[in-house]
């Protein structure tokens, strides 16, 4: 094979390298959701990022986006068939029955910081890769505990002064409830089905409930009056949801109820819920979804354990903290830039630089053996606060000059105390 030649290298479609800037406003999301997720006493877990792939083919379901068309499934070179992770629950469901976790005290509460890939059509807000940071609260079917996941999943977004959301609430049912509706459902459906499109027909078999929430301008036109799964549940299920809202309306959360919000698969209980911006238009907008899954477990080979959980879009929360003007401001460069000028002074410059920085203090060199000017511009420019200037001549007299960049006083200064005095100033100039 001939020799191709250097490439013009990009980032596979749909991902992108996340920059410091973009870096710095995510890990203020994830910030903000571990606090949360540790004040509802949530730990942490960190499964591996490829498992078999059959565990998300019965995990996420057979019938879905995720299943049909999106997985990345390669087989190894030993001839196992993985996947890499298009999405947290079945990870975390497969991790509680593998380390036997059925034995801990329930409900199992973990929270994990996660890239999900998804073979998608690339568009704003949908990548390749993306990250969630999800919780799952395993082995307690209680409302009480619905509210709190909701809970913990509006607290960060109130917590990063997000204003622009509202909760999408709705109960699915269980089987027995869908035993009665679905086939009211199909019904209604069935005189249109050579009017959708084929994924949408498939779906009509396979996965009824989700031609809800189509986003097929196709189906849509016949969602508007569809038979409603929330008119068909049996009392102990419309009483379920009822405490999950009372439980809700008790911690003062507002939610909208939409009883076409759906998660189509039987393993898929009970409470469903988004969390949209307030004026929702295009299908790229949720920040957060999720909902409860007590037939989950049974199916990737576990006992009957009731779950429930959500996944929060970090790209897409950071880019409504953009949007809303709340995105952190991106943090500077060092707190001083240390210049040298003349024989010696370079490594007495590293020296101050390291003691700096063991005391807290960020500092760092203006590299390049450059002269003092030069040294200097790079200092204004890197952003820092201060400048230490150390000279050759200087050091004999066991002097250094600090100049302050915004005011451009500068001072001399003992080389004994510069450490001490740059220290107490970064200090206060933090408290700012
Ligand atoms: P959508 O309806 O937008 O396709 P989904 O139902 O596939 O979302 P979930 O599987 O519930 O999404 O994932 C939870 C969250 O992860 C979503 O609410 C969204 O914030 C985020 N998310 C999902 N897919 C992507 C993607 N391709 N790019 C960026 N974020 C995504
Ligand atoms: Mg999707």
């Amino acid at each position: 094979m001939s020799n191709p030649g250097p490439q013009n290298f990009q980032t596979p479609r749909g991902t992108r390298d996340l920059l410091p800037q973009d870096y710095d406003v995510h890990q203020h999301v994830v910030h903000h959701a571990r606090e949360q997720a540790r004040l509802a006493g949530f730990g942490f877990i960190e499964p591996p990022t490829f498992e078999a792939a059959d565990l998300f083919a019965r995990g996420v379901g057979e019938g879905t986006d995720i299943v049909e068309k999106e997985m990345y499934i390669f087989d190894d070179r030993g001839g196992e068939r993985l996947a890499l992770r298009p999405e947290g629950t079945a990870s975390i469901c497969r991790a509680y029955l593998q380390h036997g976790m059925a034995n801990l005290q329930q409900p199992v509460k973990l929270a994990y910081h996660l890239p999900i890939f998804r073979y998608e059509r690339p568009q704003a807000g949908r990548f390749r890769q993306h990250t969630q940071f999800g919780v799952e609260a395993i082995g307690v079917r209680d409302a009480a505990l619905d509210a709190e996941v909701i809970d913990l999943g509006w607290r960060i977004a109130q917590t990063l002064g997000l204003q622009d959301l509202k909760i999408l609430l709705n109960s699915i049912g269980d089987l027995e409830d869908r035993q009665a509706y679905v086939p009211l459902l199909k019904e209604h459906f069935e005189p249109h089905l050579d009017r959708i499109g084929s994924d949408d027909r498939g779906r009509w078999d396979r996965a009824p409930m989700r031609l809800l929430d189509s986003k097929d301008p196709r189906t849509q036109p016949f969602q508007a009056d569809a038979p409603l799964i929330t008119d068909h549940l049996r009392s102990e299920s419309a009483d379920y949801y009822a405490a999950v809202k009372a439980h809700l309306e008790s911690l003062g959360i507002p939610y909208e109820e939409r009883p076409s919000l759906v998660r189509g698969l039987d393993y898929y209980t009970h409470t469903v819920f988004e969390i949209v911006p307030t004026t929702a238009s295009g299908s790229q907008t949720t920040v957060l979804a999720g909902g409860r899954y007590d037939g989950l477990i049974e199916q990737i080979g576990g006992p009957p354990t009731p779950g429930i959980g959500f996944g929060m879009g970090i790209e897409r929360m950071a880019g409504r903290l953009q949007e809303e003007g709340l995105a952190p401001e991106r943090s500077t460069g060092p707190d001083v830039l240390i210049c040298a000028l003349g024989e010696g002074a370079d490594t007495a410059a590293t020296g101050m630089a390291g003691n700096l920085r063991r005391n807290g203090v960020s500092a760092t060199l203006a590299f390049g053996g450059r002269s003092l000017k030069a040294q200097l511009r790079h200092a204004n420019r890197s952003g820092a606060r201060y400048a230490v200037i150390v000279g050759a001549r200087d050091l004999a007299e066991g002097v250094v000059t600090i100049r302050d960049l915004q005011t451009s006083e500068q001072e001399q200064i003992a080389i004994a105390d510069a450490t001490s005095e740059l220290s107490s100033r970064s200090y206060t100039q933090r408290q700012d």
